[in-house]
């Protein structure tokens, strides 16, 4: 039987045949994006229902499935990897990146273990160094490598709120979380959704939570912070995600650590900034937290997906987020399931060291810096075209009005169903507003033009319907 399956399966290796088609395929794709509409067509997405067909029975051919995909799905892809797509926080890849993804998806690593995959474990560990070396760290700091900033703040969060509990007495692994000691929260009121759902995943619910009013950046306000102590989690935000905003990490940090608090940073887009000469400043002091959370798959380009969470405390880390099993070899070398809730995974690393290499630490601060600019002559350009820039654009968010909600929508449907850049509607101090994230590596001069002149035939439009 099993034999008999072996011989059905064509050996691809051998005849390259499926390779070389899904190679065809990506190259047709990538020709393409830098002119293609960003969103799918209404034809094309009529293709989707290609894919509502019953369970097979039987298999179906390699190529006809690479075709089918290629066909209906290629299509129905948002141009991410192109120049003008500024939906949510999503970032672009570079080349580089995804040839090592290639390359790497073809060793089928797990990075589970060191013995699972040493050169996968080799690889973690010399991302950690770097990581730690990039942010400027404590060089104690341990990474873990993760799907995204949603589960880096669950796994940073676990490990705070273990070790608080056990530095005030409580076995936390013994007795569980049924009458423990109470933990509180401290954040702003604009902090990330993700972060109230980990809250919520650890037991810790919204009467635990203080929730500071924040100023009109959305940055926690320094006069509103309430008292801190050693059993508080105080969760700050490098880079909030409508304004770009970064929380006030010096006098922070300086006030929690005098508390002993745990001070926990969501940087998912925002840390980054920490490598650029330019923009560093707005980072300042975010060595001095306890834990962060940070994507690769956002500012730094590495294709999805990629999270990092780091954490000062090894010990603490590994000893939250273990497990045992009679099969589980540790190896004292890097075990990578020691720093995430995940046992298998994929090797995460190889496409966060390739990019790391290829850009160097100035190249990553470049790319910040070229997002940055990119993100104000955005603002500039459509502040000519009479949009209100509604936030102070510090970094790589811009977020806009026009004239009041109704007209707002109105510019956002048109340049939404004209597909030549993609963004999203966002509510901002009660107000609808439009939200562009400038995240691709890839946008040129020429995408902002052609979006701007998609803008502005918004405007025609939205004021020609008004009349
Ligand atoms: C994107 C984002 C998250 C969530 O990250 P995922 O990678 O989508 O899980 C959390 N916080 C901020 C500030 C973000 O921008």
């Amino acid at each position: 039987m099993q034999e008999d399956f072996y011989e059905s399966v064509s050996k691809p290796l051998r005849n390259k045949l499926i390779f070389e088609m899904a190679k065809d395929y990506a190259f047709d794709y990538m020709d393409g994006i830098s002119e293609r509409h960003v969103y799918p067509k209404e034809e094309d997405l009529l293709k989707l229902k290609n894919f509502y067909e019953p369970l097979p029975q039987v298999g179906t051919d390699e190529e006809e499935i690479l075709l089918t995909l290629h066909k209906n799905g290629s299509p129905n892809t948002l141009a991410q990897t192109g120049g003008r797509y500024y939906g949510f926080v999503n970032g672009g890849a570079l080349p580089v990146t995804l040839a090592v993804k290639w390359l790497t998806d073809v060793w089928d690593q797990n990075s589970v273990l060191y013995v699972a995959s040493p050169i996968a474990g080799v690889i973690e560990e010399v991302c950690e160094r770097w990581i730690v070396d990039l942010f400027g760290l404590p060089t104690e700091t341990a990474m873990g490598l993760v799907g995204g900033s949603s589960d880096a703040s669950l796994c940073a969060l676990t490990v705070a709120r273990n070790t608080i509990l056990e530095r005030n007495g409580y076995n936390i692994y013994e007795n569980g979380l049924m009458g423990a000691p109470e933990i509180r929260v401290v954040l702003s009121e604009n902090a990330h959704a993700t972060l109230f759902k980990a809250l919520s995943i650890l037991g810790i619910g919204s009467k635990n939570i203080i929730k500071v009013e924040s100023n009109p950046d959305g940055t926690l306000r320094l006069d509103k912070l309430p008292e801190l102590d050693e059993k508080t989690i105080l969760i700050l935000q490098a880079g909030n995600v409508n304004t770009g905003a970064f929380d006030q990490f010096d006098t922070l940090c300086d006030l929690a650590n005098e508390k002993n608090a745990w001070i926990h940073i969501d940087g998912a887009f925002g840390l980054w900034a920490k490598t650029s000469k330019e923009y560093a400043y707005l980072a300042k002091g975010m060595e001095k937290a306890t834990s962060w959370s940070v994507d690769a798959h956002k500012t730094l380009n590495v294709p999805y997906d990629c999270g990092i969470v780091l954490c000062k405390y090894r010990d603490a880390f590994c000893k939250a987020l273990q497990a045992n099993g009679d099969y589980i070899i540790y190896s004292g070398k890097r075990d990578g399931m020691l720093y995430t809730t995940a046992m298998s995974r994929r090797a995460r690393s190889f496409e966060l060291w390739a990019t790391i290499k290829y850009l160097g630490k100035e190249g990553i601060g470049t790319l910040v810096e070229a997002l940055c600019k990119n993100a104000k002559t955005f603002a500039e350009r459509l502040a000519q075209l009479g949009f209100t820039i509604l936030n102070d654009v510090v970094y790589n968010q811009v977020l806009i009005q026009y004239v009041d909600d109704e007209m707002t929508k109105c510019v956002l449907e048109y340049v939404q169903e004209d597909r030549v850049c993609w963004c999203g509607p966002t509510q901002w101090k009660g107000n609808m507003a439009i939200r562009l994230s400038v995240c691709s590596w890839a946008t040129t001069k020429e995408d902002l033009e052609l979006c701007i002149d998609s803008f502005k035939r918004g405007i025609e439009y939205t004021r020609e319907k008004g009349k």
